[in-house]
């Protein structure tokens, strides 16, 4: 009789069902579809492609144009079914089971899952009240610990506050860990603040971007591991040979041909984030619902709430879902009437709070 491994028989699906509610501000999702212009593009490539051939393994013309977009070299790119994906295939392969890999927390859940899966002895570092990171503990922890991998998001998804650039060096440069900086937010922060410019000077730098957030690809999975040559040789040596297929690689490569709107879409989005970051810190002035509303950096507002639990069940009651993090909400910024919808539904809850 086949007997399941316990850890395999203990795991569950991250989700029971598709979330159903009629306003999703969960997932940081875009709340823009891609133009017409863009789609009947995609639509014409497609019906061109050879259906009945492989894929590219090595993406080719999807990272040059993402290369060219944000002014790396295109040697220095893999693509991958997203960057989830690639977390996983990095984590799989960089360090061995039972090596030590250092997370930070609150931060982006799927470190610390692909670790467990993978059997990484994981070190959680918490962040401080505010949920600032300390460089400095990282790097004692590190060099105490003999951790190979460090990983973390920057700007952070769930709290939505950024390292500055130079921190970040700081702690690349004084640590033999390999660094897994995820900067799928950058673009709604500052691109200034990215280390993509400086990648190829470090042999312990790996930094993942994505097309589901500021460039609103989420449905087709594309996301981008960007690091030097050396580094850039293993993933590409490891990953699933045929991990893109022809169709994402084709709708990818569209995409890039229009970075005028790709600009101009992440302003809007920046813009709308602001106009409802600034509209929940008014309500909570009136309110007091929350203890704090967070500056975003992200395509999110965090608030802090020891109610988190029963507001985001009486927002689910009226169709709207957020990100539940149990002391704080994440709310994803989207459509205007969307906005203004989970910011009166917040208004009429506070009161049925205090009741
Ligand atoms: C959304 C998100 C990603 C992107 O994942 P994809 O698999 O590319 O859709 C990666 N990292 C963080 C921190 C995210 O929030």
């Amino acid at each position: 009789m086949y007997k399941l491994d316990e850890r395999l028989a203990k795991l569950r699906p991250p989700v029971s069902k598709p979330n159903e509610c009629k306003i999703r501000l969960d997932a940081n999702e875009s709340y823009k579809n891609l133009p017409d212009y863009m789609i009947e593009d995609i639509k014409e490539m497609i019906g061109n492609m050879e259906f009945n051939r492989y894929p590219d393994p090595f993406s080719t013309t999807l990272c040059e144009g993402f290369a060219n977009y944000y002014g790396v070299k295109p040697e220095y790119v893999t693509a991958g079914n997203g960057s989830d994906e690639l977390i996983s295939t990095i984590n799989a392969n960089f360090i061995t089971k039972g090596e030590k890999m250092i997370v930070v927390s609150p931060d982006f859940a799927m470190y610390q899952f692909y670790g467990e899966l993978n059997e990484k002895d994981i070190i959680k570092i918490e962040k401080d009240e505010d949920f600032r990171i300390d460089i400095d503990e990282i790097i004692n922890t590190c060099r105490e610990s003999g951790a190979r991998l460090i990983c973390f998001s920057n700007p952070c998804n769930p709290t939505s506050l950024g390292v500055p650039r130079e921190e970040v060096i700081r702690l690349v440069n004084n640590v033999d860990a390999l660094v897994i900086l995820d900067e799928a937010y950058m673009d709604f922060w500052d691109n200034k603040q990215s280390l993509l410019d400086v990648v190829g000077d470090f042999d312990n730098l790996i930094i993942l971007r994505t097309c589901s957030k500021a460039l609103g690809l989420a449905a087709v999975r594309i996301g981008f591991a960007v690091a030097n040559e050396t580094l850039t040789t293993v993933i590409k040596s490891v990953k699933a040979q045929f991990n893109m297929n022809t169709v994402a690689q084709i709708i990818g490569t569209a995409l890039f041909k229009y970075p005028d709107h790709l600009e101009e879409n992440t302003r809007e989005i920046i813009e709308a984030r602001d106009k409802l970051q600034e509209m929940l810190m008014e309500m909570n002035e009136k309110t007091g619902i929350f203890t704090k509303v967070y500056e975003s950096n992200n395509n999110f507002v965090m608030v802090k709430t020891d109610d988190a639990d029963i507001i985001c069940q009486k927002l689910r009651e009226r169709s709207i879902s957020v990100a539940n993090h149990h002391t704080f909400i994440r709310i994803t910024v989207g459509r205007d009437w969307e906005n203004e919808a989970v910011v009166k539904a917040l208004d009429e809850i506070s009161e049925e709070l205090k009741a």
